[in-house]
């Protein structure tokens, strides 16, 4: 039978410079971009014209309903592609950082996806008070807050967690050390094993563990998937516009365009209602500290 030139339509899976992996129907198949192109982002629905009967080229990526980025060296490179919701994991112990929190929730809203917080390791009870009293800021904002125990309560944190994967199309993301991986590895039990072949497809070198791989999830329905980032850092926000940046807290909406002039950026100006609302306690402090650091951070790559 003659393979070359079959065209084929499958999903990313794994991506390592410009050879990634993808799979149709739990076939995986290698692939290279034309030319020296690295434009395809792990999730990406793309035509494939085969070269062998598990090799070929990518010639067309579909268009992404989403797409989220991540900071290399001050500027936003591909993370994943027709993401529909973004998971943050943060636990009751060690503690997590606000700030690496609305930075995810900011690509969240700037991409259109939808933003959940896990809380993880509510067995550590002394630290527990703590941690709701510090996600009540995000709650107050619509995103939805999760409970769990990976370690002590794995049954239940199955129970709560499959149904809102089923369909979706999931990122899991988290500071070090909040129980990301433990996480995973509940609720794709095979990930191990699946990096492994992955690595071996990919050619990675045995040591490498920290690419982007997305699990699909056959169990949860068709379109069921979760994407891991093991060596991720940081999103990449400094393509967002001052535009997409005030409409990504949104806490600011209310006040946006009740502000003395049309053009304000709700740093300094005088009459502006943003800057009101900070100091009559309706906006916190630290979300719009943070919405003035990232306005910084975008206009400084221009130059
Ligand atoms: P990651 O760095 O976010 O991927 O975190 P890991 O999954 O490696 O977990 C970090 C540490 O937290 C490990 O020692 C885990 O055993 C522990 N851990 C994970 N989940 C829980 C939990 O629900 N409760 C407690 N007490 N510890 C947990
Ligand atoms: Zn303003």
């Amino acid at each position: 039978m003659n393979q070359q030139h079959q065209k084929r339509t499958a999903t990313i899976i794994a991506a390592h410079g410009r050879h990634y992996l993808a799979e149709t129907d739990g076939e995986k198949l290698q692939c290279v971009t034309r030319g020296k192109k690295t434009n395809v982002a792990v999730g990406d629905i793309v035509h494939i014209t085969m070269t062998s009967p598990d090799q070929g080229v990518i010639d067309k990526i579909e268009e992404r309903k989403t797409l989220l980025y991540r900071s290399d060296q001050y500027k936003s490179k591909l993370l994943a592609a027709n993401l529909t919701q973004l998971f943050i994991v943060v636990a009751t112990e060690p503690g997590f950082t606000d700030d690496l929190v609305s930075r995810a929730l900011v690509a969240a809203e700037a991409a259109g996806i939808e933003a959940h917080l896990i809380l993880n390791k509510v067995d550590v009870a002394d630290a527990l008070p703590r941690a709701r009293e510090r996600l009540q800021m995000y709650a107050a904002l619509g995103y939805p807050v999760h409970e769990v125990s990976a370690k002590t309560q794995p049954q239940e944190t199955l129970a709560l967690l499959r149904p809102l994967l089923a369909g979706q199309s999931s990122i899991l993301i988290g500071q070090s050390g909040m129980g990301k991986s433990s996480l995973i590895n509940l609720l794709v039990p095979e990930a191990d094993i699946a990096t492994r072949e992955i690595s071996a497809a990919l050619d990675t070198g045995k040591h490498t563990t920290t690419f982007t791989r997305l699990y699909t999830m056959p169990d949860l329905g068709p379109d069921s998937a979760i994407i891991d980032s093991p060596g991720f850092q940081e999103f990449g926000l400094y393509h967002l516009s001052e535009g997409m940046l005030e409409r990504a807290f949104v806490e600011f909406a209310p006040y946006l365009g009740h502000c003395k002039f049309y053009n304000c950026r709700h740093l300094i100006e005088p009459q502006c209602a943003v800057l009101a609302a900070v100091e009559e306690g309706k906006i916190a402090k630290l979300r719009h500290t943070l919405y003035g650091q990232l306005l910084h951070e975008s206009s400084q790559t221009l130059y």
